[in-house]
């Protein structure tokens, strides 16, 4: 049955899984400390955009200051992020002050962390074409952007990540729930792996007073075998290491030339492909 529709391959996550679910919110407020809670008694994993400049600037959203951020994301397994040494526009500074934003950023917090810092989400959703060129010869990997999708698909630019959704959207809750319950493998054409990418400001839980919102979708989505949990950047090396895989013209063999396992689909089956392994796929039943 659909047996031509099942020759394409399709990356599948750690473990197999065919969905993923991320999380990323922004600026370092105390409220954090409260998201993190949840996110960790549900076992999920999230990114955490942090400004380099404004500690304690309680004026904007009751930020943390220093001992309180460096308290709150050492040594957890919660990634930490660029967001700007001081919150500006990329786009609406000179390049070399906005390559000093992202350097002086990312010096603070990997020296403060004792990590590597490779991601990032914009300020203000700002950038250009010359942001974008400068940033892989910063060292950054992915950044984020606030254009929502509405949609479990991978980015086509890690440079220019959309999220699936803000958390206040009223698609959020609606999009949790076909993202429990359904799966790439039920799809007739399109079993592309799917991501849900949530984003938001942990202050606006506060603000909205609807802590309620993440404990539900939490509830919803934690604690679940077919979903992977990680971090922006896990799912941004995954992807990478999914497509430094080398095939055989035939498309029969594969070669992982990565130092992690990656998994694949391929006519209905999925197959771990070990670092240094060649496999070669089953041939038609
Ligand atoms: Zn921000």
């Amino acid at each position: 049955m659909f047996r031509q529709m099942f020759e394409e391959k399709y990356m599948r996550f750690p473990g197999g899984r065919s969905k993923a679910l991320t999380f990323s919110y922004d600026d370092g407020v105390k409220a954090d400390k409260r998201l993190i809670e949840i996110l960790d008694r549900h076992g999920l994993k999230g990114t955490f955009n942090l400004n380099s400049r404004l500690f304690g600037c309680e004026r904007w959203h009751d930020r943390m200051d220093e001992e309180q951020t460096y308290l709150t994301f050492y040594n957890r397994s919660h990634e930490i992020a660029l967001h700007g040494a001081r919150h500006v526009f990329l786009n609406k500074v000179p390049l070399p002050e906005a390559i000093n934003e992202i350097v002086q950023n990312r010096l603070y917090l990997e020296n403060k962390f004792g990590r590597i810092v490779r991601g990032m989400a914009y300020a203000y959703n700002g950038y250009n074409a010359e942001i974008l060129n400068i940033l892989p010869q910063l060292g950054v990997a992915y950044a984020r952007t606030t254009r929502s999708t509405h949609s479990f698909s991978m980015p086509d630019n890690f440079l220019e990540w959309h999220p699936t959704c803000h958390h206040t959207e009223e698609e959020l809750l609606p999009l949790a729930e076909k993202f429990a319950a359904g799966a790439p493998e039920n799809e007739f054409k399109n079993r592309e792996p799917w991501l849900m990418y949530i984003w938001g400001h942990s202050y606006e839980f506060d603000d909205d007073n609807n802590w309620q919102k993440i404990e539900d979708v939490c509830d919803l989505l934690g604690g679940r075998q077919d979903i992977w949990y990680a971090t922006n950047i896990e799912i941004r090396d995954y992807a990478e290491a999914y497509g430094r895989l080398r095939f055989s013209l035939d498309g029969e063999r594969v070669y992982n030339p990565s130092a992690i396992p990656v998994w694949l689909e391929i006519r209905g089956k999925v197959y771990r492909i070990d670092p240094a392994q060649t496999v070669c796929f089953d041939k038609e039943i």
